[in-house]
Order: structure tokens, then sequence, then C-alpha cells
């Protein structure tokens, strides 16, 4: 039986990919990232110096062994030697031409700081010698062999490397030298010797000086290092599996502090930051790589190397270009040049920020590199979300956290920073921004419905207690606010008007910094930057394919009705503002429209509780008609907005002791105004807290809201069609192409819809009629109610089109209140893995969107074309995103901010699933 080939030479990458069948990501496993790069280059002609790579299945087989080669291993490995041996000329171990090699760990994903590298093994007493009669540079063999016995004491040995750098610090002190370049060849072949004391102190025995003995011991130390505790802490951290092993790549030295002619650099092949199409990197000449990266001397623009080393620099850009074209990726790469020979040392997909991300991407279609499709593949959500929101230099917060400015730490609940002056109420929050014109962060324990008008005149927003789906975070994303929610050390004190976290005290008015991108409170300001979405043209072309991909026909395989087309991203919207910057955010439709939020208005409010309190059809129906030309103009405002695009309007949903004023806060008032004998106002009191102690509701959640609410008392949802149909009729009057669609919230039965819609319908064409125009229009209803996505094939006989209510369908799914739930368990949930994630934030595929995928089902074998979206929280959330792509779903609705990393999540889906079929005829 032919042994197991453990070790692959530079050359044998087409053996590699043999072996794995042919696949490269395979390859990659096998000799690891750095290994199979430096192969595939050698491959295509790249000058690389002549090495090979001993398998990660080696490392394997090795820690399973107990820490022993696997047979034959070692032998593969000498013969391995023998042949760069015979490739470079020279042989390991001979004194008079010594071959010198590198030793560096290679795993399948980098892991940066796993282990370092080994340089210069085969260095000993005699090869120094063999060395110095070849290159007569008595001091770059010392420091050649200094470097050896520090990195292997280090690396190999497990000497704590300080033990060498404080040795060269205190020789250069006793000698008065500042640099490493002032040690003469004298004192680093004294240095030499004293590192080899080292070593013997540390470990009682002699630095090795058998050259293959150093070989061996490398790989040994490499092997193990898998399983070390940076590497293993890096793993779990970064979510690698711990069953992939590593490689070891044994490489050819080349030196690059050979003099002059020779040097060192690493550069990016494009602009890391910017993603700009210029070479970005640095270089030393007669310096070792370390040199760069230790910054111990200053370095040069890589763009100089072309007047100093010309033909070698002409060389690294067609290079660069090659590599590139290879890759069809931006490349990270290291080389050094010895006597004017350029090598390549390494080559990676290179790391970017957000902005080079999408640069690239887009030149690269551009250039023909890579296909749209590709490009859109390559960015992430994170990318998107990070791109849309102002945010803090990373400089600017490592200088604050050194100097004591950190503050708390929370949920980080929406993106984005913020800086402004800590105010510790909606009301001032509000005045403070409008009247004063100052930059303010709302700073409360959490926030409630009355709160929005300071949330949303808040720069950001502070709260010490709820999750991520609270409402100062839900709010806070609808509105692109920077948030943090839950910074549970702060202290707020609401009536000495400061807040105390870690010994520090804030008082109102003072500047705080927010970053809702990570969580991360400080003191004071931080200066941030803010681009739009229209100055970020890049985005914008790779959000226009997105789009494309999406309106592919047929790219979802469907039954017949279904949509065979991507989703579509529609907006959640309560305001025309809100619609405008939906439609430039690329939305094509409004999936909700929270009627409610209307209400709240300071103007509005006082009609709304006349409205509610009053005492006879004919006072309510007073109130109402006061409302109506309010709604109708917010609502012809939505409609001249979405000009062409659905407007989906939700009926009233919340109960109504959601407009008044609380029963606790009443209650005190009316005892102290009788305690201090006030006597003026106290009976309206009196019967107002009589009427809301009336409505008192033990869980008004589950009480007379929605649907129900609509049927006890029609009035109001009357009036709510009758506005949404007049504004719709004088938009369509003023040649605006209105689309209505009128939600019914909160439905458990057909029946409540058989009662409604009915009435409402003659409504909506009584006023057609009254106007004389026409327009298309739909009802529907919201799916929030199991039993409504149960019975949906019955519910869709009335319905036209449904939306899920994902916040409370996930709440009435469970059985948690959303909020008791986020305050009290579900973080100890998620931590103790009952739950994968919070169910609020990420749809729960099994249980809720199993009732999601039945609902689809059977209300399109009632009704076909039947229209289906989503509008709660999950519509902003990628992976549920891509859910909804897979159930046949028509759009996703979420915010208006979270619109472009929908569109590009969408086209992620519809490119994962291209061809799929997503249900079958029935
Ligand atoms: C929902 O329940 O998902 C929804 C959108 O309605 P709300 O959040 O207003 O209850
Ligand atoms: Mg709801």
């Amino acid at each position: 039986m032919s042994s197991k080939k453990w070790v692959y030479l530079f050359s044998e990458v087409e053996q590699a990919e043999k072996y794995v069948g042919g696949d490269w990501e395979g390859v990659r496993a096998l000799l690891g990232g750095k290994g199979a790069n430096l192969a595939d280059m050698a491959r295509i002609g790249v000058p690389v110096p002549p090495g090979f790579t001993v398998t990660t299945e080696a490392c394997n087989a090795y820690l399973d062994a107990g820490e022993k080669f696997p047979p034959e291993m070692w032998d593969q490995e000498l013969e391995a030697l023998k042949k760069i041996e015979a490739q470079t000329g020279k042989k390991f171990g001979d004194p008079n031409n010594p071959l010198l090699v590198s030793c560096r760990s290679g795993a399948k994903f980098s892991m940066p700081g796993m282990m370092d590298t080994v340089l210069n093994i085969g260095l000993n007493d005699k090869t120094a010698q063999g060395m110095l009669k070849l290159t007569t540079d008595e001091r770059f063999v010392f420091d050649a062999y200094r470097r050896l016995i520090q990195g292997f004491g280090a690396v190999v040995l497990g000497i704590p490397d300080e033990s060498f750098e404080d040795e060269l610090e205190e020789y250069k002190k006793q000698k008065g030298y500042k640099l490493d370049t002032d040690l003469t060849a004298e004192d680093l072949k004294t240095l030499t010797e004293k590192f080899k004391a080292i070593v013997r102190q540390h470990k009682g025995f002699e630095f090795p000086q058998e050259p293959l003995e150093q070989l061996r011991m490398a790989t040994e130390a490499v092997f193990k290092s898998w399983n070390g505790k940076r590497a293993v802490d890096y793993r779990n951290a970064a979510g690698i599996s711990h069953n992939l092993g590593t490689a070891v790549n044994i490489v050819t030295m080349v030196f690059g502090n050979m003099g002059w002619d020779s040097g060192t650099g690493v550069a990016f092949t494009r602009d890391p930051a910017t993603g700009e199409k210029i070479l970005y990197g640095d270089y030393l000449l007669n310096a070792q790589g370390e040199d760069v990266v230790a910054g111990i001397r200053n370095t040069e623009k890589i763009q100089n190397l072309g007047k100093e080393l010309p033909e070698a620099y002409k060389q690294f850009l067609e290079i660069c270009a090659k590599l590139e074209d290879h890759y069809k990726e931006m490349q990270d790469v290291e080389f050094t040049i010895e006597h004017g020979k350029l090598w390549m040392l390494q080559t990676r997909n290179g790391k970017r920020t957000a902005k080079a991300a999408v640069t690239i991407a887009v030149d690269m279609v551009n250039e023909g590199l890579i296909s749209k499709e590709e490009a859109i593949l390559r960015i992430t959500p994170e990318n998107v979300d990070t791109l849309l929101h102002p945010q803090f230099d990373a400089k600017e917060k490592a200088n604050a956290k050194s100097v004591g400015r950190f503050y708390a730490h929370g949920v980080n609940a929406s993106p984005g920073a913020a800086v402004g002056q800590v105010y510790f109420d909606a009301d001032t929050a509000e005045k403070m921004a409008k009247e004063n014109h100052q930059d303010v962060i709302m700073v409360r324990p959490f926030t409630k419905p009355d709160d929005v008008h300071g949330m949303l005149a808040a720069k950001g927003i502070l709260t010490s207690e709820g999750g991520a789906t609270s409402h100062a975070a839900v709010v806070a994303r609808q509105f692109g606010v920077p948030c943090v929610v839950g910074a549970a050390s702060i202290r707020i004190n609401l009536e000495k008007r400061t807040m105390e976290a870690d010994g520090k005290e804030v008082k109102e008015g003072e500047w705080i910094s927010v970053d809702g991108t990570s969580g991360d409170v400080y003191l004071g300001k931080i200066p941030t930057s803010a681009p739009t979405l229209d100055e970020q043209t890049d985005l914008l072309t790779l959000l226009k394919w997105a789009d494309e991909i999406c309106a592919t026909p047929n790219i979802r395989k469907a039954p017949k009705g279904w949509p065979t087309r991507g989703l579509q991203v529609w907006a959640n919207a309560d305001y025309p503002a809100d619609a405008r910057r939906a439609r430039s955010y690329g939305a094509v439709g409004i999936g909700l429209c929270r009627t409610e939020h209307m209400f709240f208005e300071p103007q509005r409010l006082p009609i709304v509780q006349r409205m509610i309190l009053a005492k006879n059809h004919e006072d309510r129906k007073a109130a109402l008609d006061e409302l109506l030309p309010f709604q109708r103009s917010d609502f012809e405002g939505l409609f001249e907005a979405m000009d062409g695009y659905p407007v989906i309007i939700r009926l009233i949903d919340p109960p109504l002791h959601e407009f008044l004023p609380s029963e606790h806060e009443l209650l005190e008032e009316v005892i102290e105004m009788r305690v201090k004998g006030e006597k003026k106002g106290l009976a309206e009191k009196e019967a107002l807290l009589a009427n809301v102690e009336a409505m008192h509701e033990s869980n008004p959640m589950m009480g007379l809201r929605g649907v129900r609410l609509s049927i006890y008392m029609p009035e109001i949802v009357e009036m709510q069609v009758r506005a949404i149909f007049e504004a719709a009729a004088n938009m369509t009057l003023k040649g605006i192409n209105a689309k209505p669609e009128v939600m019914i919230p909160l439905t458990g039965t057909v029946n409540e819809l058989n009662w409604i819609q009915p009435r409402l319908e003659r409504i909506a064409k009584g006023v057609m009629q009254e106007k004389g125009v026409n327009f298309p229009y739909k009802f529907g209803t919201m799916i929030e109610i199991p039993r409504a996505a149960v019975t949906a094939g019955e519910i869709a006989k009335v319905a036209e089109f449904f939306s899920f209510g994902t916040n409370d369908l996930t709440q009435m799914t469970f059985g948690y209140s959303r909020d008791d739930a986020e305050r009290n368990f579900l973080v100890k949930y998620v931590e103790e893995g009952i739950l994968p994630k919070n169910p609020f934030q990420t749809l729960d595929q099994e249980g809720v969107g199993r009732l999601m995928k039945m609902c689809v089902e059977e209300g399109r074998k009632t009704r076909p074309n039947l229209e289906v979206g989503i509008c709660g929280e999950h519509g902003g959330d990628p992976a549920s995103i891509e859910f909804c792509h897979t159930i046949g779903q028509n759009y996703v609705s979420c915010s208006p901010f979270r619109v472009p990393i929908a569109r590009l999540a969408a086209a992620h889906a519809a490119l994962k699933f291209k061809g799929t079929k997503i249900a079958e005829d029935k």
C-alpha cells in the first residue's frame, strides 16, 4: 500500500487539487490558506521562493496520535527538502553553501496571533561561518543568527520573548545605542552568545545546532500551536472549527537585508480604506520583514520603490495586477527583494473597510473582473449598515478610552454615532433641540409611546433598561436614531437630573457620545463622519444591481399566482417625510403606516381624548369629524410621496387607554388637589379618572384593541377609511397614482372581517362615487394571531392581502410578552442556548416561521395571487428576509433606514435560492 502523502512541494498543487477532488476550498483546507496561495502563485508563474507544505492532515494525525508524527511524514519532509536543495543549489546544514528556511504556520482561515514565524532555520555556528564567507557581511550573518535564536527560543522553546528583548535593550543601553541599526557586527556576535545563554538558562540544554533537529522541532511547534490557548480562544471568538488543523510551510529564506539593492515590504493592491485603485503599502530597503511591521525604522511609501529599484518595482506592479486578475479580489501581499531579485512571500484577500468593499466590488464589475452577482455577494448587510450611519473614528474612540472617558456599555440597539447634551425627559429634550438648536441625547431608564417626540428630536438615545426590541430600540431603529439601551451600570436620578456610572456623574446639559454601533457610551464629544446615501454613488450602483437581481423573472420557481421574481422591499412609514425618505432609500411601497402615531401629535391628542371619552354618538362623531381633515392631509402626503406605489394604511390598533393619561398619575393628581383643597378642575379630573378606571383591562395587549376595537367602536375606523379614500381621490384628481391598501389589524377569525370589512368597503366605494374617481385599492389584514395563521384559507376569502405582524405573532406564538421577556429572561435564554437568538429580532423559523409558511400556502389555495408581506421588526433582518423569500412572500417592509440593507439581503436570498422550487402546485 502506498503511504499517504503528507508533504506537497509548492510545485505540486495539481496533486493536491486531485487529492481533494478539484475544489479550491479543499486545497485551502489541506494546505492552509498561506500554503495553498504560495503554491498557486508558483503555478501562475509568480516568483515564490522554493518550498513545501506539510498538510493539515499531518497536523491532525500528529495531535490524534498524542503528539507523534504520522508514519513517513518526516521522511517526506526530508525528501522535499532535498528537492528544494536541488532547486536552489544550496544544501541544508552545508557550511560551504547553506540553505536556510523559514517555518510558518498556515491554517485554512487566517488566524492572526496563532504562531509567529521562525526565520533562518539552518543557521548554526558552522553554517554561520559559511554564510560569512559567501556574503562577507558579518553584521548580516550574526543579525540573522541572533534572530533565529530569539525566534526559535520564543516560538519553539516557549521562552518568554521579553527575556531576549530585555537583554537586547540592556545591551543597547550599555553601549549608548538608540536603534537596532546602531549595533555593529561585533555587538551582534556578542548578542548571539548571550541569546544562547538565555536558552541554556531557561531550558537546561544548548540551542540545537543540528539543522534537521531545528526543522523537526519547528514543525512540531507549529502542530502544537493549533491547540495553544491563543489559537483556541481565537477560534472560539471567530467561530472557526477546532478540527481543521494547521499546515506548516517551509520556505527558502530570501533576504531583504543584503544591502541597498535588497528590501522588503507589504502592500494592498488597492487602498483598503477607500477602495481606490492605487497600490497602498510600505517598504524598507536593506531590512527584514519584521522591521517593516515593527515600525522600528520609518518605512517608505511603496510608490518610491519605483525610483530606488525601478526594475523590481515594475515587476512588482505586474505581479500585483496578475494576482488581482487571478483571484479577482484585492490582494494583501508581502514581498522581499534580494540583490534586486523580487520574491513574493504571501498573498491573500485583503481586509478592507465597508466603504472600500463596496467601491472595490463596483470597480471590479466595471473592469470586467467579476459579475454583478459576485459583487452583490461580496457585500454584507453589515457593510451597508455601517455606510449609512454616522460613525466615530476608531482612533478617536481609542484616544477617549485611553484618557478614561469610557462611560458605560449597553445593547447596540440602533447603529450610528451620536454626540449631544444629555436631557432626562422628552419635553426638555425636544425643547432644547427645537428652540435652542442643541444636539440632544435623550436619556431615560426606558421609553414609552409618549416619549416619541423627544426621541425624534434627539441625535441619540440612551436607556439604562430594556433590550434590543424594547420601545426605545424599536423606535430608534425605525427613525434611524443611534441608540444604546440597557446600559445597566448607569443609575439615573430623574429628580436630581443626573446620571452616574462607574463613579462618574453626568449632569443634565453635559456632553456625551453614544455609539449605537458598538453599544459604547463616552463622556464628552467624539468627532463623527456622516455620509448620506446620495453621496455614496458606488453603494447606489450596487443596490441598483441588487434590485435588478430581485426583479429577474423566474428567479423563484413557484406555482401559478405566486411571485416568481425576488422580494420587493417596502417601508414602514407613518408620515410623508418618512415616505419620502423611504423612496429615496429605494422602497417601492409602504407596508405599514401606523395611523395611531398621528393621534399622538400635540394638536390632535386632546381631540382624540375627547373622542374616546364621548358620552354619546354625536359627541364622538363631532370629535372624529375634527380629526378627519388631519388624517386626510397626512394620507395625501403619503400618496403623493409614493406616487404609483402601494401604501398600506393600518386602521387603529392600540387599546384606547394609551391615548389617555395614566390611571396612576391621574390618581396622584386628584389626591393632591383634594389635599390642597384645589377645587378648580377637580371635577373634570375626577371624571377623567373614573373613565380611565372604567377602561382598565388586566391585559390590555390582549384586550380591546385592533379589529376588536373597530367592531366595538366602528366610528373611528369608518372615519379613517373615509380619510384614506378622500385623500386617495383628491390625489388621483391631481394626477397622482394613489394605490391605497387598507389593513385591518389583529384579526383572529374571518368572522371579524366579515363583520367589519363590508362596512368599510361601502364607505370606500361611496367616497369614490362622491368624488367621481376610480383607483385601485385593496382590503386586507395583518396576521398577528396564530389562529389567523392557522385559518388563513378562510381569512383569504375576505382579505385581499396578508401582512405578517411578526412582533405580535412572535409574542403570541411563544406566549411571551415582548417587553417582559426582554427585560427578564430572554438574555438568559439565549445565553443558556434555550433559544438560539432573540426571536423578536430574528424570526423563529421552526415555530413562528412554520405558521407563516403554512399561512401563505393555505391563503394562496383560496386566493392564488394573494399579496403577502411582513411588517414586523423582522422585515429588516437579513436572516428573516431570506426566510420570507423562501416561503414565497411578495415583499418585506422595514424602517426606511433599513431599506438599503433589506434590498441587499433580498438579492442575497434570490441568488442563494436561484431556481429552487419554493412550493408545490396543488
Ligand atoms: C407587529 O405586530 O408585528 C406589528 C407590526 O404591529 P405593532 O408592532 O404595531 O404591534
Ligand atoms: Mg402588532
